[in-house]
């Protein structure tokens, strides 16, 4: 079964709630595997996750009883056997693998705990032909140690990728997953104060979410890898057009073109819902009052999924022009006849030196990630727009100390946000910017200055939050030979066509507004001139 939200997802036909379950049941049904597991509870502390667990778990086995649950407490013969001394540990199949949850499935990782259940009752890893062959090369044991979180979006794409080298190589792979928000003191162990965040063997290999053959590569090598180049035996796929990028632009894309009867595929990297995703509260979307960004992103993947296929957690490192495009991903080569670059914008960054060496120490840019592991701590977050403004409020309703600090005297951020912002009491430092970013193993102070009076001050702080702004992930577009404007972004013409005929851009990465409205707005367009180009291509005449 493919899974929401992972890899190469098909659209699903019309479903309610009740035929979703039906199609979980008969999963379940069909498994060759029973799913033996074991939770390790401390009895003296029994909080919300071990609770949560219970919940969890109790809601899977109403629909088979494929799963059973067997509880025990840290200080059982069974916890010495297994070598578990944190609660609450779940032992996942202990008879098979060497999987185990620190924590609960909860929020996001709920998504992560049906893909892993799946994945051991199968007893299938899903994982691709081009993963497998570097797992094969794999000769010695690796302990592999994903941090997560409930509120992370990114999170359950490096989880499953864990997921699928344990079922994989059960003979050499171990994996814990450990959600930060339970475990901060592990965390804190391993310095992981951004998530998600992998390390095998006690070694870094993957910060952020991975697409699946880079964090293969990543723990082949011990080490964390950037790029996958795939096989030249890799799966072939035909299309008429070829999407690059799962943000609302994509998304909205993709659905007007298959209801022009186009034969579409949309590739994305990362989480889908580009920047959306991390915005914890959207006010501006006709149609919602208030939505979590997640949460519209969510309507929108599954509103696409009726029609697109979405392959998921694939990086495009190629496009060569030609007739038909090649569009090479770590995983496939998509032959197509038109292309649409839909790649948003990426964090801008500060330039400060502190800041690349204490990235993931203390310095974020996903308050809806990371903000978690704050609480009770003092943090900054650094710009005035709406992003900075809104996550700072995020971050404040979560219990962190936080505090802005914005270049100017007046905000960026629309009205209505600043309105909030003065009256939740949250400090501001205007005029100030940030000159350094200090601390060794993790952040302990930021070093300021006032730009009115140049007066240098120190603060200390644990967290250092960035929100000033995106620029656009061009990256792909220049290694293809495709045109920029001044000021950066995808040159086009009023029909969103590049330079090279039969590629073409929407979205952040097209500049202007960047509106999540006007984003879907540019797709919807693109998709219709793709569709017409088509049928009268311009590139013949
Ligand atoms: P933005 O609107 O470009 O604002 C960036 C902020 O960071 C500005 O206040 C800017 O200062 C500051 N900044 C930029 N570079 C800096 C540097 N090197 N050092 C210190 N400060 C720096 O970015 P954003 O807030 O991320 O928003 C991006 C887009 O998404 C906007 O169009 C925004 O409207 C949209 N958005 C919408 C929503 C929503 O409607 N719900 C939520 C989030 C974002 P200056 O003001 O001095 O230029």
């Amino acid at each position: 079964m493919e899974m929401a939200g992972m890899e190469a997802q098909t659209p699903p036909n019309r479903q309610d709630g009740e035929a979703f379950l039906q199609q979980l049941r008969a999963t379940f049904a069909q498994m060759p595997n029973d799913i033996e597991l074991l939770l390790f509870t401390d009895r003296m502390q029994d909080d919300v996750f071990a609770q949560a667990n219970r919940q969890v778990i109790r809601a899977f086995r109403e629909l088979t009883d494929r799963i059973t649950l067997r509880e025990y407490g840290l200080d059982h013969e069974k916890a010495r056997e297994l070598n578990v001394t944190v609660s609450p540990t779940l032992v996942i199949a202990p008879d098979k693998y060497n999987i185990r949850w620190i924590g609960a499935p909860m929020g996001e990782e709920a998504r992560t705990f049906l893909e892993l259940l799946i994945l051991v009752g199968s007893g299938q890893s899903n994982a691709s032909d081009q993963s497998l062959k570097v797992l094969e090369r794999i000769d010695s044991p690796r302990n592999v140690k994903v941090f997560i979180s409930p509120s992370c979006p990114y999170c359950p794409q490096e989880a499953v990728n864990g997921a699928k080298a344990a079922v994989a190589r059960p003979d050499l792979i171990s994996l814990e997953l450990i959600d930060i928000q339970c475990r901060p003191d592990i965390a804190q162990q391993y310095s992981a104060h951004s998530v998600p965040v992998a390390y095998a063997n006690e070694a870094l290999i993957g910060q952020g979410a991975q697409a699946e053959e880079v964090f293969m590569s990543s723990l082949q090598k011990l080490e964390p890898q950037t790029i996958f180049i795939p096989d030249v035996d890799a799966e072939v796929v035909e299309t008429d057009l070829t999407i690059v990028g799962g943000g609302p632009a994509g998304l909205t894309a993709a659905i007007y073109a298959v209801r022009s009867g186009l034969k579409t595929a949309l590739v994305e990297a990362d989480a889908l819902g580009g920047q959306v995703a991390l915005t914890p509260i959207v006010e501006n979307y006709p149609g919602f009052t208030q939505v979590g960004g997640k949460t519209l992103v969510d309507i929108m993947v599954n509103h696409a999924l009726e029609y697109v296929q979405i392959f998921q957690g694939e990086k495009v490192i190629d496009i060569k022009p030609g007739t038909p495009h090649e569009v090479l991903t770590t995983r496939r080569r998509f032959m197509t006849k038109t292309v649409l670059l839909a790649t948003g914008a990426s964090h801008r960054h500060l330039g400060v030196p502190g800041e690349s060496r204490m990235s993931g120490r203390g310095v974020s840019y996903c308050a809806t990630c990371d903000g978690p592991l704050f609480r009770d701590k003092k943090v900054i977050m650094v710009g005035g727009g709406n992003s900075a403004v809104t996550e700072a409020l995020h971050l404040y309703h979560m219990g962190v100390d936080v505090t802005l600090v914005h270049r100017r005297d007046q905000l960026r951020a629309q009205e209505h946000l600043a309105k909030n912002l003065k009256e939740s009491g949250i400090p501001v430092l205007w005029n100030t910017e940030v000159k350094d970013i200090l601390g060794e193993e993790r952040v302990t102070a930021v070093e300021l200055v006032n730009n009115q009076t140049q007066e240098l001050s120190t603060l200390p702080v644990d967290g250092v939050f960035l929100a000033i702004g995106y620029e656009p992930a061009v990256e792909l577009a220049q290694k293809v030979g495709i045109e920029l404007n001044e000021d950066g972004y995808i040159a086009r013409d009023a029909k969103h066509r590049t330079n090279i005929p039969g590629i073409y851009v929407a979205g952040d990465v097209e500049g202007g507004y960047k509106q999540i409205v006007t984003a879907t707005g540019m797709g919807s367009e693109a998709a219709m001139t793709i569709f017409e180009d088509l049928i009268n291509p311009y590139w013949q005449q």
